[in-house]
């Protein structure tokens, strides 16, 4: 099924508004395997309105509109989309009804505009709106599909999902199975030339994702009903662990590096220290805002003056003297200083440069030492990053909890 959107607002056209509502729809749809082959945007025109979804719809088999659906006279896309596919309009009483409900719920008082919005296709599908008035519609003749979704993204999306997905889903005959590997540690090029033959695959098929110091790895496979997905996704994860092997450091959409940690350290009953400098509490920010962060960890000591570094870790002052705050000796000293004050098991420290200022030749911006301290002995490691102050340190906190991750995984390395 080829798709193409269609977005309605001058404000997208003034720049006024990201197209947020095309992204969202674009990559909702990919999942499903629906091919889109254009976005395109349109002002609030009838004229220039109607030949948009004229050429769209000679074009592909399913156009998808977003916006133009409100109560005032310059909110066309339904109509004309309805006069185009060949549906009259005429009131829906169920609409009708939702619509005063709404207005009822909100204590709004509601104009007799509004009742517009209850017009709907006589032989079309009416989708209800959850989050606002406007309702959306499905047309379908002569094998082209037109969906006419509202504008405002929460309205969007829900309507969406609720709706227009399972009639989609339904028309393909497939739902998609998708499953998520998170990789750390290797960039998107060298995974991407790693794994460059599961690329070919039509079914499953491979995606990658970028995020800050990671990369995601999607295998999705279309199911016939009844078809179990992760049977078909299985020979390709496998052997994604096996090239990447510790590099993959969990799966699901929604995993992240701070749960994989805290699960780790939890299942073998371990405790966490932190020695913060550069991150300022931000990587114990992320183990805390999971629940049942303090099953692991004990505290976080944001050093960020070479002073507190002395008092509240005991960094030798030589140390700071000769090597400096930003080394691979004071990163060690702070992380068995966390570990020594707290009697955890475990300690992480980091300590470098975010930026924008204070490099040196020696040590540009977004060099960072981590340190380690452990049962598995004292590590430590240089980072060199690239990118602003916020990039460095969320992707500081990244690499140093994966550092820990390795260095409990395998001891003696
Ligand atoms: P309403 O009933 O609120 O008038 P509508 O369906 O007529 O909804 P529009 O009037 O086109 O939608 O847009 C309403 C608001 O929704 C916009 O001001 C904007 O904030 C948001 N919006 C519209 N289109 C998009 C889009 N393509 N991407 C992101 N946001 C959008």
């Amino acid at each position: 099924m080829i798709c193409e959107i269609l977005s309605v607002g001058t404000e997208l056209l003034m720049g006024q508004i990201a197209n947020t509502d095309a992204q969202y729809l674009s990559r909702k749809l990919s999942q499903m395997g629906i091919t889109v082959y254009r976005h395109s945007v349109v002002g609030d025109n009838p004229d220039r309105l109607r030949e948009a979804v004229k050429t769209a719809l000679s074009r592909c088999d399913l156009l998808i509109t977003s916006g133009g659906l409100g109560p005032t006279e310059d909110d066309i896309t339904k109509e004309i989309v309805c006069e185009v596919m060949g549906f009259p309009l005429a009131l829906h009483e169920e609409s009708k009804e939702a619509i005063e409900a709404f207005f009822a719920r909100v204590g709004r008082e509601m104009t007799p505009n509004n009742l517009r919005q209850a017009m709907q296709p006589v032989g079309g599908i009416v989708m209800r709106n959850r989050k606002g008035t406007a309702p959306g519609c499905i047309v379908e003749k002569d094998g082209k599909i037109a969906a006419v979704l509202p504008g405002p993204p929460r309205e969007l999306s829900g309507m969406f999902e609720d709706q227009l997905e399972p009639y989609l889903l339904q028309k393909t005959g497939l739902t998609f199975f998708s499953e998520y590997l998170r990789i750390v540690g290797v960039g998107e090029s060298k995974v991407e030339a790693v794994l460059e033959d599961l690329f070919h695959s039509a079914d499953p098929t491979l995606a990658l994702y970028c995020a800050p110091g990671e990369v995601q790895a999607r295998i999705t496979a279309a199911c016939r009903r009844g078809e179990d997905g992760s049977q078909k996704t299985a020979p390709v994860k496998k052997e994604i662990y096996r090239r990447l092997g510790n590099s993959v450091y969990a799966e699901g959409e929604d995993a992240s590096m701070a749960a994989t940690l805290l699960d780790m350290m939890r299942s073998r009953g371990m405790k966490l220290a932190l020695a913060e400098s550069c991150t300022g509490g931000l990587l114990a920010s992320k183990l805390v805002a999971l629940s049942g962060a303090s099953d692991v960890l004990l505290a976080s000591l944001v050093t960020y003056a070479n002073s507190a570094k002395e008092a509240l870790l005991g960094v030798p002052s030589t140390i700071l003297n000769t090597c400096g705050a930003v080394s691979s000796e004071c990163a060690l000293a702070m992380a068995r200083g966390a570990r020594e004050k707290t009697g955890a098991d475990c300690a992480i420290s980091v300590t470098g440069i975010a930026g924008p200022g204070g490099g040196t030749p020696e040590k540009p911006v977004g060099t960072v030492y981590v340190g380690l301290s452990g049962p598995f002995g004292d590590k430590w490691e240089r980072l060199s990053l690239t990118g602003d102050r916020t990039h460095i340190r969320e992707v500081t906190c990244l690499y140093a909890m994966n550092l820990m991750r390795l260095a409990i995984l395998s001891p003696d390395q």
